[in-house]
């Protein structure tokens, strides 16, 4: 199945000279999003992971249903203040600014093997931060997982960790 065709390029959002990959045809389209999440899991499957982590928000869209899939436990790293009780955060820079992800501190045991899933690899600073804070609870990565990488943002290449992808675009 072509899942490229599934894949809506929006050009100009959400800002001028952005073009925006919405990946909500393929969900709605569940033959699509059925055999997109079977070749995720299947790359997945061959890390060895023990557990999922997604990030905000459409990286839970792929996360959630391939830890069901793979019968693994999942997590959510999300942006500042969205979690409650005892969290773990780390702060990276912005093109202007800072962000900061956090996780939950009680979810991730010491040693667990995690990929940590997004829906798109563009400069790779999300996953970058997202990889650092499960580190930071004791996790090993053994990969990022995307179902699109957008290969001329060069993102790979700001992680180091093994980079899983289904649909590269140049
Ligand atoms: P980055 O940190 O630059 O790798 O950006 C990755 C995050 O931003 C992902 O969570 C994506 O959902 C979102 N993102 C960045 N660029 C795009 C794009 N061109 N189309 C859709 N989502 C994007």
């Amino acid at each position: 199945m072509d899942l490229k065709s599934h894949i809506r390029g929006v050009p100009d959002y959400p800002k001028p000279g952005i073009l925006f990959y919405d990946i909500s045809p393929l969900l709605a389209h569940a033959d699509a999003w059925a055999v997109a999440m079977g070749r995720m899991a299947r790359l997945i499957q061959e890390t060895g992971a023990d557990f999922l982590v997604g990030i905000e928000s459409r990286g839970f869209l792929m996360a959630a249903p391939l830890a069901l899939k793979l019968g693994l436990g999942f997590a959510m790293v999300r942006k500042k203040g969205k979690l409650p009780g005892d969290v773990v955060r780390h702060s990276y820079d912005l093109e202007y600014g800072t962000d900061t992800v956090e996780i939950q501190a009680d979810l991730v045991k010491p040693g667990q093997r995690v990929v940590v899933v997004d829906d798109l690899l563009a400069t790779g600073g999300t996953m970058n931060a997202a990889i650092k804070l499960l580190r930071d609870v004791g996790a090993e990565v053994r990969a990022a997982g995307f179902l699109i990488e957008l290969d001329f943002l060069e993102g790979r290449k700001k992680l180091d960790v093994p980079v899983l992808s289904l649909l590269n675009y140049d």
